[in-house]
């Protein structure tokens, strides 16, 4: 796999069936979102409200603070492990203003394998920590 183009975004599924994580993003506002191969067991399945909650990521949303206002993790997809399934008014506006800023869709997507391959750059944070997606036990399908 190539870079991913700035008109461009990209899913990758992969492959993990220990890992417990269902999807990420490879950074806020950016491009390429993760699925953990493992967690998709239909169309409808709870990896659909990961794929639009990894959307949400790439528009530069962050998981909602608990103890802020209007905090419905029975409503809003950007909460982690919820059942929520829709995007707030507040994460409307933050990907929005995010838009507007010009945060979106301009960060670094790729990164050079030791064999001189480039990939999709898969970057999550994970309990606050930043790494890799291989570090968690990902590999891509190919
Ligand atoms: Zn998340």
């Amino acid at each position: 796999m190539d870079d991913v183009a700035d008109s461009d975004h990209l899913f990758v599924v992969a492959d993990n069936s220990s890992y417990g994580i269902y999807g990420a993003t490879n950074e806020l506002g950016g491009k390429v979102m993760h699925l953990n191969e493992s967690k998709i067991n239909g169309y409808f399945s709870y990896n659909t409200r990961s794929a639009v909650h990894e959307v949400g990521h790439s528009m530069g949303l962050e998981h909602p603070d608990p103890k802020s206002i209007g905090y419905t993790p029975s409503v809003d997809v950007m909460v982690q492990g919820g059942d929520g399934t829709k995007f707030t008014g507040g994460d409307k506006f933050y990907s929005y203003k995010n838009w507007r800023a010009g945060k979106l869709n301009r960060r670094v997507n790729s990164a050079s394998t030791p064999d001189g391959r480039r990939i999709p750059y898969p970057v999550v944070k994970n309990a606050g920590q930043i790494g890799t997606i291989f570090q968690y036990g990902f590999r891509y399908k190919y």
